[in-house]
């Protein structure tokens, strides 16, 4: 069997890492409790029990990360997640879209794997 450039380049995988934003991850998947504090205004609290006080219009909020950083925090994407200002669908296809790069690289792993088990028994035939 012959081996092309071509053949090569379709088995050649690079690591993969998906590019979900951590404070999106965070803001879906940590226990947060938002309550309503006035309009725009929202009390979250940590899975610790720490209070921050968000406003989702400015926006700004009372942690480290939105201080120091002046990122939007993952106080603030929940806070709108729960005020129904976050495009969930957007953040839904950009999930979906993870899994199928990440579905197609593991199908790359496993045509690697199954030519070189291939290959291990086409050794053994010569020993
Ligand atoms: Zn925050």
């Amino acid at each position: 069997m012959s081996t092309s450039p071509s053949y090569d380049e379709a088995l050649a995988t690079q690591p993969f890492k998906h590019e979900i934003d951590k404070r999106d991850r965070r803001a879906l998947s940590e226990r947060l409790t938002v309550i309503e504090h006035g309009p725009d205004v929202y009390q979250v609290y940590s899975e610790e029990g720490v209070e921050y006080l968000v406003d989702i219009r400015k926006p700004s909020c009372t942690c480290p990360d939105f201080i120091y950083r002046e990122a939007d925090c993952k106080h603030i994407r929940r806070a709108r997640i729960e005020a129904g200002s976050r495009d969930l669908d957007a953040i839904g296809k950009e999930v979906q879209s993870a899994l199928d790069a990440l579905d197609d690289h593991i199908a790359n792993l496993a045509a690697q794997r199954a030519e070189l088990v291939s290959l291990q028994r086409d050794l053994d035939q010569f020993r």
